[in-house]
């Protein structure tokens, strides 16, 4: 009995942490799909550098809480951190950006390649489909 709540225990506080993980991969790995190898290995450094920065933050404010670390100490660090945090993130929405323009330059491109009056299959960027003559 005890082994079957300890189960049970685990299962509920796995499915509570891996609910926020899997949407947030989620996204993630859309976005990835967009870019290259080498960039999405990039961009996904980045974003643990991102979350590796946040936890010295919290760390940093912890410790001045808890008085060890001085007010100048605090100010200067949590600056420095700070800053790193923002260039991360000014890289990050580089990255998000770029993955946005594949994606919609390949809705674009699949737009093109339909006729919208008849579903003819068009091989290049008609102005014109041959199917049935409508302006694309
Ligand atoms: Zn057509």
């Amino acid at each position: 009995m005890e082994i079957i709540t300890g189960i049970i225990l685990i299962g509920g506080v796995l499915g509570l942490i891996a609910i926020p993980l899997l949407t947030k991969v989620d996204e993630d790995y859309i976005l990835e799909q967009k870019l290259s190898l080498e960039e999405g290995d990039k961009y996904h450094q980045l974003l643990y550098k991102k979350e590796n920065i946040l936890t010295a933050i919290k760390d940093i404010e912890f410790d001045y809480e808890t008085g060890k670390l001085s007010e100048d100490d605090y100010k200067k660090t949590r600056g420095d951190f700070e800053h790193m945090a923002i260039e991360v993130v000014k890289e990050i929405e580089q990255f998000t950006k770029k993955a946005k323009e594949v994606k919609k330059n390949k809705q674009q491109k699949r737009k093109k390649s339909f006729c919208p009056s008849c579903g003819e299959k068009l091989s290049q960027a008609y102005k014109f489909c041959p199917a049935c003559g409508k302006s694309i």
